[in-house]
């Protein structure tokens, strides 16, 4: 796994997000890159199937794409304290605690 550190420049995919976010996340271009690479793989198990595989290696490749997806969403949430979060205590924010509060219940069901 390439942890590459990117620096916080704008480029035309993301220059519209970060402005309605507002914040620099150093990791956007890593989750695009893994969301990516998660796609590609579920496209191959989708093929594996189709292509009647054995039943155990289709689960092996299922569990790493959920182990990949998994990384993604704490790649997010590593994002989101870093700099949301953050800002959000800096400025008395609570919603923003309360918001988080939620989405990490859910994630981590
Ligand atoms: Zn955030």
């Amino acid at each position: 796994m390439e942890e590459k550190k990117i620096n916080p420049q704008p480029n035309p995919d993301t220059t519209s997000a970060e402005i309605s976010h507002q914040h620099t996340h150093q990791h956007t271009h890593a989750v695009l890159n893994r969301m990516s690479r998660a796609i590609g793989h579920m496209e191959a198990v989708k093929r594996m199937v189709e292509d009647g595989r054995d039943c155990s290696e289709v689960l092996i490749q299922i569990a790493a794409v959920r182990s990949a997806i998994n990384n993604i969403g704490k790649l997010i949430l590593e994002d989101h304290i870093s700099h949301c979060i953050v800002d959000a205590v800096e400025h008395g924010d609570h919603q923003a605690l309360e918001d988080l509060k939620i989405a990490i219940e859910q994630f981590v069901k």
